[in-house]
């Protein structure tokens, strides 16, 4: 049954569905790219069935990967990802999302923002902070400290943020949570006088983008093009690049990823479904814990444009997804030793020594900032 309480819902979907029906003509072009879409239907025929009521209807949502390929290759601008998105937030305020499956990911998500993990390090007169991420802190604790010793070098004010921007809650349709738990961040943060937030992860990325006002978000990989990168000896050879479908719409970040690899002396071959084009690498949407074969498909696919070419990538997330399937490492593998990552032994943690590598790195840090503003969040918002 709808809530009145949640009537502001009722219209987004609805005005979803209504802007899906409307538009939608039926003509496949997203349905020949998307499994899910296979398995379900046409983003027409799926509004047509999300009538009140069926709450099956509603789970369903959380088989797609938000990716946002259909509303990219629409010809008449249709955007069915966020006809599922909001189908995912109807279905929480019903109480029949996010699913069981779902439990470790939240788990994943509140264990980055709670006083155990987070730390923020703001040196005086600090108006920009590295914000590394949950994924990329925890399996590249290293690697942290090292763009953290680069920005330095042009910005010997940054300081640094160890929290989680909380996509996954944005993502399974936790929208009252999330906003309650981002805005907190982003109000600490105006509060203390940053202004711009360097990231390293895709997915923070598209969060402060889109919910982050005032605060502007770059991505280090764009900083970085402006930096004097560590020497090394020159590679050899062809990789390709999976952008991030986060990123498809982020033009200056996808050219920024390639001139650091271009950079390390390598040539980029690209793949058929590139930039705004690009695939999901199969863990977006958290679609993994509820459809694993549709998640699957998108990562063979992948593999299957990569042909038998590294692939480079600039999320945490996506590497460990993609090398179950082909070899992949991150730009910042190939910029700190690229020798190493081309030969699969770059220094990458995996679960769940990520989580030991992360209260490491926040025990570095504070001895790092001895000096600085130091909070860890205890924020948490009310039922
Ligand atoms: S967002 Fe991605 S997974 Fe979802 S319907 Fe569109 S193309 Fe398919
Ligand atoms: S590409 Fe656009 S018009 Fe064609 S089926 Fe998909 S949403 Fe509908």
């Amino acid at each position: 049954m709808k809530d009145p309480a949640h009537r502001w819902q009722w219209h987004a979907l609805d005005a979803a569905v209504g802007a899906v029906t409307a538009d939608c003509t039926e003509c496949g072009l997203c349905v020949k790219h998307c499994a899910f879409l296979q398995r379900h239907g046409t983003p027409r025929a799926m509004a047509a069935h999300a009538d009140s009521g069926h709450e099956n209807g509603l789970i369903v949502a959380y088989e797609c990967s938000l990716c946002g390929l259909c509303h990219a290759v629409c010809p008449f601008g249709v955007n069915p990802a966020q006809f599922f998105l909001e189908q995912r937030r109807e279905a929480v305020l019903r109480g029949v999302g996010p699913l069981a499956a779902h439990r470790p990911l939240l788990a994943y998500e509140r264990k980055g923002t709670s006083r155990r993990y987070s730390l923020y390090a703001l040196p005086e007169g600090c108006t920009t902070v590295f914000f590394p991420g949950c994924t990329f802190a925890g399996t590249r604790a290293e690697a942290v400290l090292a763009m953290h010793d680069l920005l330095r070098r042009s910005l010997p004010r940054v300081g640094i943020v160890l929290d989680c921007c909380t996509k996954p809650s944005h993502d399974l349709g936790r929208q009252a949570y999330f906003l309650a738990m981002f805005g907190e961040m982003k109000d600490f943060l105006v509060n203390q006088g940053v202004r711009t937030v360097l990231v390293a992860c895709p997915n923070c990325y598209k969060v402060f983008q889109s919910y982050g006002s005032p605060l502007q978000v770059r991505t280090i990989y764009e900083r970085l093009t402006e930096e004097a990168l560590p020497r090394q000896d020159l590679l050899r050879g062809t990789v390709t690049l999976h952008d991030p479908c986060v990123l498809r719409h982020e033009p200056a970040v996808q050219d920024a990823v390639r001139s650091l690899v271009h950079h390390v002396g390598l040539q980029v071959m690209e793949m058929p479904n590139s930039r705004e084009r690009t695939l999901c690498c199969g863990e977006g949407g958290g679609v993994g814990v509820v459809a694993p074969e549709l998640a699957r498909q998108w990562s063979v696919e992948r593999a299957r444009q990569a042909e038998k070419d590294p692939v480079v990538t600039s999320c945490a997330g996506c590497a460990a997804q993609l090398r179950r399937f082909m070899p992949t490492v991150h730009v910042v593998d190939l910029l700190l030793d690229g020798q190493r990552a081309l030969a699969g032994k770059a220094r990458v943690s995996r679960s769940p020594f990520t989580y030991w590598k992360r209260l490491r790195l926040k025990a570095t840090l504070k001895r790092r900032f001895s000096s600085a503003r130091l909070r860890e969040r205890t924020f948490q918002p009310k039922p």
